[in-house]
């Protein structure tokens, strides 16, 4: 199990990091998103997205009520929000392994995928910490923590 932690003192620091990880992320890897309403799970999310698609006006909006939206990036890159289904069954629906298969996959809310969430997942947890955010990203995949260290976090 491998954990890094950073202060992200403003907006722009939390964009600074999608776009770091945006360089790590390969074929296979599940990033589950926790943290409240506001923590910054989308903020992360759309620099990641458009870092990943090259391009940063890329318009990527928050997938509340789609539940889903898959990018045509360096990989193909699905971005899930699963506060709005009611049972884990309808993220078979949702087509979260199909998107592992051929991509990644950005998931906020990922508490209520309960026991579908890939065991391989990547846990990335946002907290408000005064006026700025405390992440801490835990994984126990080892390529994933290999790739981590060539990214300054
Ligand atoms: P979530 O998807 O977790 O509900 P959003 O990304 O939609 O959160 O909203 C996060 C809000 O917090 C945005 O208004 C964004 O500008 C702000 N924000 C993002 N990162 C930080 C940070 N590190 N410090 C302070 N505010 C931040
Ligand atoms: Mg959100």
């Amino acid at each position: 199990m491998t954990r890094f932690s950073i202060f992200l003192a403003d907006e722009a620091a939390t964009i600074n990091l999608g776009e770091d990880l945006a360089l790590t992320v390969g074929v296979g890897d599940c990033l589950a998103l926790h943290g409240d309403l506001g923590a910054g799970k989308t903020t992360l999310s759309r620099a990641l997205i458009r870092a990943m698609a090259g391009d940063p006006a890329l318009e990527v909006p928050s997938p509340t009520f789609t539940l889903v939206q898959t990018y045509d990036a360096r990989i193909p890159i699905s971005h899930f929000d699963l506060y709005r289904i009611g049972f884990e069954s309808e993220l078979d629906e949702l087509g979260l392994d199909e998107a592992l298969e051929r991509g990644a996959a950005l998931i906020e809310w990922p508490e209520k995928a309960g026991s579908r969430l890939p065991a391989n997942a990547i846990h990335v947890e946002i907290v408000h910490e005064g006026a700025g955010r405390q992440l801490t990203i835990t994984c126990n995949a080892g390529r994933f923590a290999e790739r981590f260290e060539r990214v300054q976090l």
